[in-house]
């Protein structure tokens, strides 16, 4: 027998419609490209979302057809965001930071038909336009009167020119919930970039699921400034989330030092930032030299990369900011776990809830997660049984995009490439990307737990652990450090800082300086590139 309810497709453009319906006046802040402040409202985004999806028309850009940016987190780029998908063309999120070379591939492979650019970007629009062999229409996001002369792009229009003197009617076309509605690249460290393709409905499930109350907590309540870039993985969904509980969006531009951050917090009284750590380690660092503290931030959601235990302390006991330590990637849309306490770890002591809070998190609703051998074999939940991490749900990709029948996943679970454990409550922990893994003598040493001591070192800014070859053990690892501006840190001391903190043939067997580490596209060290910078380095004898 079936059930007697409504049959309603989950759309984006539902999402963009309540949010206009029940959150109109509510504030969507953003700080432009020329640097002054910009504020529009949930009703304002609406109605121009639906004069880009008039201007797409008049293009006419098809159903299916992929629009892609190069942008900011703003106000446009939210229009683009919902005026496009809500249509039912695909949003395209180009990574900016990648090589120019890489970002002509990745527009070719998903045939992008309109190219939405920051000015900030109009070098690499001016590069790649020849050989973007697919893109008819080029659009820089600005007012008409700073669009240039001679951009050498042939055709270009700024967007307000080509989008704001459209109807402010339209619409919404009624789509199945599994067309696709927004395309992201995976940042391609090994091999080629991979396209996931979200839908209409795992795009609506995981915004959802972001908003409970066990995950980001969101509600109309909140003032939330996403850090994280519009760019990669959507924002991690907070422009769809925060649509869906009518909350109010901070956005930063291009300005993501520290000092500029901090201002947003407070003017627009933030409730909750979330981003990768490398970023609030400058925003920390500007707290610190300047003795100031956060007025209105609640809550901070610090994921793409393991949060060194460090940042979790100073964050809660210094700045009385909750952290909510993430997990996820672009396959996932890409939330996959998210850490708070249960009931029954209320009244722990303060340490004890810390070492949970380190953890990546329990599984959301949605998501479920095992861990392997190298056999398959399901390994225990005891919180010290590694395993690779596979994992499954409505919002992880299938397949990817022109890769169909490929399928990457093992029994119906995707692999993530990380290797993790769960403990006996259902917190998982990762240890470390499979490919990072260290073997020394046969045991594991995780890389990230090597990281995290070092960075509690008051005088180091970053670490990096990796893997040399040893004749004797396969493999040692070293931990390569930036120290903090003006000071310096003593290989011994650093070593014998190690000693009580790990066992003993886990700590490494060397130290080694750098100025910098190189970091990827989206925010991660670029452990490759660390490896080649070293590649003359021995190990001491
Ligand atoms: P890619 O760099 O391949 O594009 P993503 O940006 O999607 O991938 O990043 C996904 C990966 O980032 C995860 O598989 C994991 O290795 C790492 N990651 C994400 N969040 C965390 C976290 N909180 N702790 C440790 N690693 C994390």
């Amino acid at each position: 027998m079936l059930g007697l309810m409504q049959q309603q497709d989950l759309s984006v453009s539902s999402l963009i419609d309540f949010a206009e319906k029940h959150h109109g006046d509510v504030e969507i802040v953003s700080r432009r490209m020329e640097g002054d402040i910009h504020r529009s409202t949930w009703a304002t985004i609406a109605s121009r979302s639906r004069q880009v999806a008039n201007a797409l028309d008049q293009c006419k850009i098809g159903q299916g057809a992929r629009v892609a940016t190069l942008a900011w987190n703003g106000y446009r780029h939210l229009e683009l965001y919902f005026g496009v998908s809500s249509s039912g063309r695909v949003i395209h999120t180009l990574n900016p930071r990648l090589h120019p070379d890489q970002i002509v591939w990745i527009a070719n492979h998903a045939e992008d038909e309109v190219m939405c650019f920051d000015m900030t970007f109009l070098p690499i629009a001016q590069q790649i336009h020849a050989r973007c062999t697919t893109v008819k229409h080029w659009v820089a996001l600005c007012d008409a009167d700073k669009l240039p002369a001679d951009s050498g792009i042939p055709g270009l229009v700024s967007y307000e020119s080509w989008m704001s003197h459209q109807s402010t009617d339209y619409a919404w076309p009624t789509l199945d919930e599994n067309s696709a509605s927004c395309m992201c690249y995976t940042s391609g460290t090994t091999g080629n970039p991979k396209a996931a393709l979200y839908s209409h409905r795992s795009t609506v499930l995981h915004a959802y699921a972001c908003a409970l109350p066990d995950v980001m907590c969101l509600s109309a309540r909140d003032s939330i400034l996403p850090v994280v870039p519009m760019f990669h993985v959507s924002a991690w969904g907070l422009p769809y989330s925060a649509a869906m509980v009518g909350a109010k969006l901070v956005f930063p531009g291009a300005a993501l030092d520290g000092k500029s951050i901090y201002e947003l917090l407070e003017t627009e009284k933030v409730t909750l930032a979330a981003g990768v750590p490398t970023v609030w380690q400058m925003l920390l660092g500007h707290l610190g030299a300047n003795n100031l503290r956060f007025n209105y931030l609640k809550r901070t959601v610090i994921g793409g990369s393991a949060c060194p235990p460090a940042m979790i302390h100073a964050f809660n006991d210094q700045y009385g900011v909750e952290v909510l330590h993430a997990w996820g990637m672009t396959e996932l849309s890409p939330l996959g776990t998210l850490c708070t306490l249960k009931n029954k770890h209320l009244d722990l002591p303060e340490d004890e809830k810390m070492k949970i809070r380190l953890k990546q998190g329990r599984a959301i609703f949605g998501i479920d997660f095992k861990i392997v051998d190298d056999n398959g074999k399901e390994q225990a939940h005891d919180g010290k049984a590694y395993g690779d991490l596979l994992v499954k749900g409505p919002w992880v990709i299938q397949e990817y995009f022109k890769q169909e029948g490929a399928s990457p996943l093992v029994d119906g679970w995707f692999p993530t490439g990380d290797v993790a454990t769960v403990d006996a409550d259902g917190y998982m922990q990762i240890t470390d990307r499979s490919k990072d893994v260290i073997k020394s003598g046969g045991e594991w040493i995780s890389s990230i737990d090597v990281e995290n001591i070092a960075m509690a070192h008051p005088d180091v800014l970053m670490a990096a652990c990796i893997g040399m070859a040893h004749p004797k053990w396969d493999e040692r690892p070293i931990v390569v450090v930036v120290p903090k501006p003006g000071k310096t840190v003593v290989r011994e001391e650093l070593l014998k800082f190690y000693e009580g903190k790990i066992a003993k043939w886990q700590i490494p067997d060397d130290a080694v300086f750098v100025e910098s580490i190189p970091i990827g596209a989206t925010g991660k060290m670029l452990k490759t590139k660390l490896r080649e910078m070293l590649s003359t380095y021995q190990l001491p004898s």
